[in-house]
């Protein structure tokens, strides 16, 4: 159409020039014909060709020669997925907004322009980067006990006491592991701070690093190590030299609460509480302390009769003595039996917290189910240890083979 009418304008300006006259005759004129478009040129330009996921780059379309007044550039993206957005959707000037991607993945933006029943395209392409992960800190985790080499052996728990904190992500679980990494035990812990665990296997025998491992809910983890030998005759030979040092009597058998067919083991050790019933439930947990580690029951007992073996306990708490509790060992006709008397003062109950009276209790349940002495050795911390406190509420697992050796043998058995 457009062709023909020009085509008919030229035509109609020669028969006007010819109508003129006086001009040069016979000459032939050939006029320029004005530029016929055959197409349009579509240019795409991006402020930018590398783009993060998520980010927005400003899109522009630049069609050569101009189309006709109210043609319209519409875009769209190749692949199609992931989609981006075109923002306005149409026009020359849009922006495009990338969209999420998994690895670097480029983008063809097509601009489309319909002129005339013709489709003319223009292109650009766009490369979208995912976004780095930010960087993520594990948990971390440090250790209070042990920092000495423990010798630990069947039947004995050793327990683990330090604190963790939380790294980019939840906290997820505390494991233990061999030291050829194979699991040994694992607890679920939520919270960052103290913790404190009782491993009960210690995997393959000898001399050995155990990982303390912390891991958070993607799998993040630091650990720490901790030196054990895994040896039960050694740990025998540690607990009898334990028993010689602590537990003797003048003739060299060890001393202990009741007898085998009476006492710990056969049956629960009886705990009289008459005058202090109102700390049952302390003096309750303070023999759940010994049955943890040891096996030993123990059954509280309100009764004026006491039945040999016993431990009774005796609120002596109008009494204000230089320490908090002090256990009598009373013997019995075998002089390696015992009865234990533990006697609660002024200071226990006014001076402590609940937790410490929890391990003074437990203290003073160990003089008379264990030894009349202050232990030492092992080193702090330990029930046992002098002037025991609310840190002191462990029984290291020497102490544990000892105590269960003093109710398998006969009584006074020498070690
Ligand atoms: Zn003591």
């Amino acid at each position: 159409m457009k062709k023909l009418s020009i085509a008919l304008l030229i035509s109609i300006i020669i028969a006007i020039i010819s109508g003129c006259g006086g001009g040069g005759g016979g000459i032939n004129t050939s006029p320029t014909p004005p530029p016929t478009p055959s197409g349009y040129t579509i240019t795409v330009s991006l402020s930018n060709n590398t783009v993060q996921e998520g980010e927005e780059v400003y899109v522009e379309a630049r069609v050569s020669p101009d189309p006709p007044s109210g043609s319209v550039i519409t875009w769209s993206q190749e692949p199609a997925s992931p989609a981006g957005s075109f923002n306005p959707p149409s026009g020359f000037q849009t922006t495009w907004t990338a969209p999420k991607v998994s690895s670097p993945t480029t983008f063809t933006l097509k601009a489309s322009l319909s002129v005339g029943g013709a489709i003319y395209f223009g292109v650009a392409s766009i490369t979208v980067q995912p976004q780095q992960a930010p960087p993520q800190n594990p948990p971390t985790i440090s250790l209070d006990y042990p920092t000495s080499e423990q010798v630990v052996g069947t039947g004995t728990l050793l327990t683990i006491l330090g604190s963790i904190s939380q790294g980019s992500n939840p906290l997820k679980e505390l494991q233990v592991l061999d030291s050829d990494n194979s699991l040994l035990q694992k607890w679920t812990i939520t919270q960052p701070g103290d913790f404190r665990i009782d491993l009960s296997n210690f995997g393959s025998k000898g001399e050995k690093s155990l990982k303390i491992r912390i891991v958070d809910s993607i799998n993040l983890y630091s650990e720490t190590q901790i030196q054990v030998i895994n040896d039960d005759n050694l740990l025998e030979d540690k607990a009898r030299e334990f028993l010689r040092k602590y537990s003797c009597y003048g003739d060299g058998g060890t001393v202990r609460l009741g007898n085998l067919q009476t006492g710990p083991y056969a049956r629960p050790v009886r705990v009289y509480i008459n005058t202090v019933q109102q700390w049952k439930d302390l003096i309750q947990k303070a023999c759940s302390f010994w049955t943890q580690y040891t096996g030993i029951q123990f059954e509280l007992v309100v009764s004026d009769v006491a039945e040999h073996p016993f431990i009774a306990i005796a609120d002596y708490t109008n009494e204000d003595k230089y320490c908090l509790a002090e256990t009598f060992r009373c013997y019995q006709q075998d002089p390696h039996d015992i009865d234990g008397v533990i006697r609660l003062y002024k200071g226990w109950k006014d001076n402590c917290t609940l937790e410490a009276q929890i391990v003074v209790l437990a203290h003073e349940i160990g003089h008379a189910l264990l030894t009349g002495q202050e232990v030492t050795d092992p080193p702090y911390p330990n029930v046992m240890w002098p002037y025991a406190d609310a840190s002191c509420n462990i029984l290291p697992p020497i102490m544990q083979k000892a105590t269960r050796l003093l109710y398998e043998w006969p009584p006074g058995t020498k070690p």
